[in-house]
């Protein structure tokens, strides 16, 4: 342990991108904010924003909520009547980490289908459509994630995406997107998010992840669905009154933040390509193309939670999401050089011989 006097050495915190602070900038402008009250619908800076997502996005409307959960959740409850389901893929995190909120809030069920790294394809969601029985609990949503956080931040192909939404369409199924870090699939994919999810029926993304704001979410569609989501944000107690301090913050993660995510990507393939060589891990640096990094701990005979508390004791935080697999996610508070230490933090403890970054 370093003495009190001792600079205590920065920790290199790679758990998740929500761990990002506020840039200097963002503080001024939030101390600088314009405010009313937005229950009221007078907020300035909060009506700047949801008009700026609107239009980014290319839709009629934008609601400003606390929290990608609490966004994702409204946009169910609107789009679903209670008793019916919900088709996702099993890793998604409306099914995983949202509090069973689907039945507890919404009243319907999970119908969890299963697809490699994580991207959905319409022959996949059409099996798990319920047949048109009565006995049967009829299908009442479609919902896909993009980027896939659990599947390690993988990317929609666009063709993809907008084939689902077409044929679930066809079928008279709307289609909600969890787009927690849709401009970290923008960036990958080189198109705008109007782009690459407009067929979507509604949308959420995060202010508050890779794009660096303190706090907040926004969520995007019709006119009409969002009058209905405003409505559900009051019932969940999400009506922030001079919410316009949060976004001002949000305004500058939303028009200047996603130019600089490419930075984060490349950093992600570097670290990727880094735990390739080491022994004992497994994954395939190939399909790391944005900012999350999923890798296999199991041949090294540790579990990752072992593995994770020992990164921890040399400065380098990551999240162990079973006792096999470890996640890092890269951002804009951890730069080359901490990503370095910390492939060579793992490389101390898993491996052995090659040096990191010896041919970057
Ligand atoms: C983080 C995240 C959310 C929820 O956002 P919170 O603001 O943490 O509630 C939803 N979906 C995905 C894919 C996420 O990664």
């Amino acid at each position: 342990m370093p003495s009190q006097s001792e600079p205590r050495p920065s920790i290199v915190d790679l758990r998740s991108d929500t761990v990002t602070r506020p840039t200097p900038e963002m503080r001024r402008a939030m101390a600088e904010a314009e405010v009313g009250d937005d229950v009221y619908g007078e907020d300035p800076t909060v009506n700047r924003l949801e008009h700026r997502a609107a239009k980014i996005f290319g839709r009629e409307a934008a609601l400003f909520v606390p929290s990608g959960t609490m966004g994702n959740q409204i946009a169910i409850k609107v789009h679903t009547r209670p008793g019916q389901e919900i088709i996702c893929e099993e890793r998604a995190h409306i099914f995983n980490y949202e509090m069973a909120m689907l039945a507890h809030f919404s009243g319907c069920l999970a119908r969890p289908v299963p697809a490699l790294d994580g991207i959905l394809t319409w022959d996949r969601v059409e099996r798990a459509i319920a047949p048109k029985i009565y006995y049967r609990a009829q299908t009442g949503l479609i919902s896909l994630e993009n980027t896939h956080n659990m599947a390690g931040g993988t990317v929609y192909p666009a063709e993809v995406f907008n084939d689902i939404c077409e044929r679930a369409h066809q079928a008279g199924l709307p289609v909600h997107l969890d787009g927690a870090r849709i401009f970290n699939a923008a960036t990958a994919l080189g198109k705008p998010v109007a782009q690459i999810s407009g067929k979507a029926d509604s949308v959420m993304f995060c202010l508050s992840k890779g794009l660096g704001a303190p706090v907040g979410s926004l969520l995007v569609g019709s006119r009409a669905f969002i009058d209905q989501a405003r409505v559900y944000r009051k019932s969940l107690g999400g009506g922030m009154r001079q919410a316009g301090v949060l976004a001002a913050a949000g305004l500058i993660a939303l028009e200047k933040m996603p130019a600089r995510l490419a930075e984060d990507h490349a950093n992600a393939k570097f670290v990727a390509a880094g735990l390739a060589q080491i022994p004992g891990l497994r994954l395939d640096a190939s399909k790391v193309i944005t900012n999350i990094l999923v890798f296999n701990v199991a041949g090294t005979g540790m579990t990752s939670f072992d593995i994770c508390k020992k990164l921890a004791e040399h400065g380098v935080l990551a999240s162990g999401i079973d006792s096999e697999h470890i996640r890092m996610v890269t951002h804009m508070d951890v730069d080359r050089a901490g990503c370095t230490r910390a492939l060579e933090a793992v490389q101390a403890m898993c491996g052995h011989g090659r040096r990191v970054g010896a041919a970057d």
